[in-house]
């Protein structure tokens, strides 16, 4: 099979590192890919959202496969474009992609089919008045959102009015989101803890990924602005086998049913944000793409063989059923520029992947890497690599992580030392 993945981010690599070990895979191409996917796969000069020039791409390398892992290509209609052209391609069309790129869908979708939620209200942007009294109606603790896509900046969590005002005032009448804010989504606050629950499915059939757990705050207990993620982990213990099968059956079931009721039944990968309230899970978002990072910490325990599944999901053909997954755990602690995830710089020189690579189970993702025409890996980005370990358990998995982040060295290098605590902390329980 030939395999195109679409992205250039850390859940990118981690795609084309699980694919490279499945021997029904003959080539592996990655664009725009990074110096990690360079690894085992052709990176190819094409953005994710240069829908024509993948077309081409994949008619003229007649790929077998193609894999989107950022949103934009796939809310922008990547999928209707590629399955037009006849080109096999997992994910949801346009439409079924809305699930994530709008959350006023998100919400009504829900409501309409008894999907556990907040209680949330939609407004026009030319209706901020009426937005603005509901607010006050409501009061604090509050969350508003833009309705579109922001790139993780456009949903305010609001402990005073004033706060959600003011956010208010950002999404509609400053226009920081654009047209992301055309609508603005305001909602009860959740309490409880998140967690990140994959389906791979094919619009009737589903498998489930490990559950895991993402961390949001750039510092450390859950402090700072939210950034894409600082690192996960996986199984996540809060999920236990009764709180999964009552996610299946109130939250992931009702959502596939209800896509196929609405005749947009959703292919792909459904990820669900999901908070463990008091009442049991309810949605924080959907995603239509895999996480990132929960990505590095899901894929390396599959056992199942990822290119014939997702060759099975694109052709309709799922069947369901159990995906085989390793006993033990992974853990994933992202390395950061200094500043994420306002203001960095870029362009360091980064020491030591071989020797963290090294350490057993410990591999190292590239995220916001690249190569200086001299060929010296240097930083890149906000989110620089993610060092990710496997183990029997959680406590073996993240011992190794860290013992991986303390051989990678860059100025400026960035992390949380309190990754898998939330997880240690129900296995100790
Ligand atoms: P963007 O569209 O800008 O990419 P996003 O998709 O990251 O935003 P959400 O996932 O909806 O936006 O929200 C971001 C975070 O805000 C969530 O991970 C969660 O921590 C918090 N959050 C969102 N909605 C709620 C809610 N109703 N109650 C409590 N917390 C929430």
């Amino acid at each position: 099979m030939r395999i195109l993945v679409v992205g250039s981010g850390g859940r990118e690599h981690a795609l084309v590192k699980a694919l490279a070990q499945s021997d029904q895979v003959s080539a592996l191409f990655a664009a725009p890919g990074n110096p990690g996917t360079a690894q085992k796969a052709t990176n190819v000069g094409l953005e994710a959202t240069d829908l024509d020039g993948l077309v081409d791409f994949a008619e003229t390398e007649a790929i077998d496969l193609t894999l989107v892992g950022p949103e934009r290509p796939l809310v922008a209609g990547i999928v209707n474009r590629f399955e037009a052209a006849g080109l096999p391609i997992v994910g949801p069309t346009k439409t079924a992609a809305q699930l994530e790129g709008s959350k006023a869908f998100a919400d009504q979708f829900m409501a309409r089919h008894d999907v556990p939620t907040a209680s949330f209200r939609v407004f026009d942007a030319e209706e901020a008045d009426d937005a603005a009294a509901y607010l006050d109606d409501v009061g604090a603790p509050v969350v508003v959102k833009a309705d579109g896509l922001a790139g993780g900046k456009g949903a305010f969590v609001c402990s005073t009015l004033d706060e959600a005002h003011d956010a208010l005032g950002q999404i509609v009448n400053q226009r920081a989101f654009g047209a992301a804010g055309d609508q603005v989504v305001i909602e009860e606050k959740m309490e409880g803890e998140e967690v990140s629950v994959l389906a791979l499915t094919d619009g009737a059939h589903y498998v489930l990924l490990p559950p895991s757990q993402d961390h949001k705050p750039i510092g450390e207990g859950g402090t700072g602005p939210n950034t894409g993620g600082m690192g996960a982990f996986a199984p996540a213990p809060i999920v236990d086998g009764a709180l999964l099968s009552r996610i299946c059956r109130e939250i992931i079931e009702p959502t596939l049913q209800g896509m196929q009721e609405e005749g947009t039944p959703y292919r792909g990968v459904l990820y669900c944000g999901l908070m463990i309230t008091e009442e049991g899970p309810k949605v924080v978002e959907y995603n239509c793409r895999l996480g990132d990072p929960e990505a590095q910490v899901v894929l390396p325990l599959v056992e199942s063989d990822l290119a014939a599944l997702f060759r099975n999901l694109a052709d309709g053909d799922l069947q369901g059923g159990n995906l085989r997954t390793t006993p033990g755990a992974a853990a994933c602690v992202v390395l950061a520029s200094d500043g994420y995830p306002t203001d960095y710089e870029t362009g360091f020189e980064i020491a030591g992947v071989g020797d963290a690579e090294a350490l057993e189970d410990v591999s190292v993702i590239h995220a916001g890497t690249r190569l200086t025409p001299e060929g010296t890996l240097v930083t890149g980005g906000g989110r620089v690599l993610g060092v990710t370990a496997t183990g029997r358990d959680l406590p073996a998995a993240l011992d190794r992580a860290y013992d991986g982040v303390d051989r990678v060295e860059f100025e400026g290098k960035t992390y949380r030392r309190d990754i898998g605590e939330k997880g240690l902390a129900h296995l100790n329980a």
